[in-house]
């Protein structure tokens, strides 16, 4: 563990009581430190059980698909909620954060930190806060029911995707995406509404608005955002070019129209945010007879981080009433980890497998169990997300299947598509990641300019896609995440920085200076001790950028992701 208990000699103690200041000090400093540890205890013996409750019918919830179990999670979350919105705890978790530099244990000192936060977040106004929840649904009401209507018949959502891949004709996938974006008028209006409460929300906890807000509850400031997004930006403008000149000439071609007369609409996802699958190679081939489940067994218990005990908790293949995403889930900090899959032997479910049971070592299965309850997780989503995309990246290289035992026929064209897929999806998903990050400060910045026209603005300078010609609808509100996830993609994109500069610092210091582009890992233990020693072990006693510089020896920065795409 790096966060080692500072204890102060007893003789020095003594000493200190000789003098009468120093010993009002030592007094405040040990009340200080006794009252944060009560709070910490109390909030833990509630809290927990309360915790590991709302886990577990999350997981059935998941598992079974019952109403019934969907309640008993809504239960235990209402619970927690109202746990945390307890003013009589908030003002004391707040008097303690203020004396936090007289508290003499420093993980006890982060544990108020981190609570701090957490009860801050949960004070808004009952009533302001009953208000916000009823927009937010009555928006995503709008949304779930929204169809899409071309010629005067609905179009289910399956269906305009399908256009927007597959059809040759300019006219008709601009008539199927203009009307998919519709729904952006539909729910202009209540978004605009919730924004303004949300700022209300935000003034009241005393922060300028939500933007700023959720970034300070996350650890986050818009400063050093905005600085590591400035590069990013930088640092992937010539390879996105590079990477979109290719992907532009193939769209123009299968549409028969010139590169110049490319639109949104010809870009196969309705905001680009995806890469738009023009390349013909196969990623699944190799992966129809593999075993996907014995691949993850040996790759990780290769690298010393054995999954055994997750396997067998978890539930991995399709069902009636099952949710058919993936996830991991820690229930309880003691080492109940689990994952919910669905798996087929193809390259998607490769890649998601090895996503979720990175996600489930960095977990109480590796965070010692001698750290608080409340410390016992990882340092931050971006960084549990990190570890997660780190390790499905392997999916994709044809090394590491190989050496994993899995014959590729035709490696040629694995690698091709494979490099070209990878680079693309990243590439296309940090450009959205700009236009969301700044979009959205620009709207709680201030509501009432122009939204539209900052929207589009955005997207012909990152996403490198033109506005179309006399437009001004509100196509922002047509993205649903405003709504209902604010403020968080930019976590992804971080995860993604973290994924290749955590990778660059095994390749340099674990492998003894392999090339980042072909480490893999396999059957080495070492990584595995790097991964628990230096980005585990912590769990949240460091802040996520505390995190990157202790496992990297840097703070997060854009260089390795960008050093990923060179002359590719
Ligand atoms: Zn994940």
């Amino acid at each position: 563990m790096l966060c080692c208990r500072v204890l102060l000699p007893a003789a020095l103690v003594l000493a200190a009581g000789l003098f009468c200041w120093c010993s009002v000090a030592a007094l405040a400093a040990a009340d200080v430190t006794e009252r944060a540890r009560k709070f910490l205890t109390d909030h833990e013996a509630k809290l927990r059980p309360l915790e590991v409750s709302a886990g577990l019918a999350w997981w059935n919830a998941n598992v079974t698909g019952k109403d019934e179990d969907f309640k008993k999670k809504e239960d235990a979350q209402n619970k927690i909620d109202e746990a945390l919105a307890s003013s009589a705890a908030f003002k004391e978790v707040k008097a303690i954060h203020e004396e936090r530099k007289g508290i003499s244990d420093p993980i006890l000192a982060r544990a108020i930190e981190v609570l701090y936060l957490t009860y801050l977040e949960k004070q808004v106004d009952p009533a302001l806060l009953k208000k916000m929840v009823a927009k937010s649904n009555a928006v995503e009401k709008t949304f779930n029911t929204f169809r899409a209507k071309v010629d005067g018949k609905e179009m289910p959502d399956s269906e305009v995707r399908k256009v927007l891949k597959d059809s040759k004709s300019s006219d008709r996938r601009r008539a199927v995406w203009e009307a998919s974006k519709e729904v952006g008028k539909a729910v202009e209006a209540d978004l605009k509404e919730l924004v303004k409460l949300r700022n209300e929300a935000a003034k009241q906890l005393g922060y300028k608005n939500y933007h700023e807000m959720m970034l300070a509850l996350n650890e986050q400031t818009t400063a050093d955002l905005f600085k590591l997004f400035d590069d990013l930006d930088k640092l992937t403008r010539q390879p996105f070019q590079t990477a979109k000149a290719e992907i532009d000439t193939k769209l123009a071609a299968d549409c028969g129209v010139k590169v110049d007369a490319l639109m949104p609409w010809h870009y196969h996802d309705p905001f680009f945010q995806e890469s738009p699958a023009v390349f013909g190679g196969d990623l699944d081939a190799p992966y129809k007879t593999a075993d996907i489940l014995k691949l993850c067994r040996e790759f990780y218990s290769g690298i010393g981080l054995p999954i055994d005990d997750v396997l067998a908790r978890s539930d991995l293949y399709e069902k009636p009433g099952k949710s058919p995403h993936a996830f991991c889930t820690d229930i309880d900090r003691q080492g109940d980890v689990r994952v919910l899959g669905n798996i087929v032997p193809n390259e998607y479910w490769m890649g998601t497998m090895l996503h979720e049971l990175g996600h489930s070592v960095y977990s109480s299965k590796n965070i010692p169990q001698a750290l608080p309850y409340t410390l016992r997780m990882e340092s931050h989503i971006l960084t549990t997300e990190g570890v997660a995309m780190m390790f499905e990246r392997f999916s994709k290289q044809r090394a590491w299947l190989e050496k994993m035992g899995v014959k590729v026929d035709d490696p040629k064209v694995f690698d091709e598509t494979a490099a070209k897929v990878q680079r693309n999806q990243l590439l296309i998903f940090s450009r959205w990641c700009q236009v969301m990050l700044r979009f959205e400060k620009g709207m709680y910045d201030n509501s009432e300019q122009d939204l539209s026209k900052m929207w589009w603005d955005l997207v012909e300078k990152y996403q490198l896609v033109k506005r179309p010609a006399n437009r001004s609808a509100p196509d922002f509100a047509s993205k649903i995440h405003i709504v209902v996830a604010p403020v968080y993609y930019h976590n992804y994109m971080m995860g993604q920085l973290f994924a290749s500069q955590v990778h660059h610092t095994i390749a340099r210091e674990v492998l003894g200076g392999a090339d980042p582009d072909s480490a893999i890992y396999i059957g080495n233990k070492k990584v595995g001790e790097y991964m628990k020693k230096k980005v585990f072990e912590p769990g949240r006693t460091l802040t996520w950028n505390g995190l990157t510089k202790f496992a990297t020896g840097e703070e997060l920065q854009a260089k390795a992701f960008a050093a990923d795409f060179k002359g590719k």
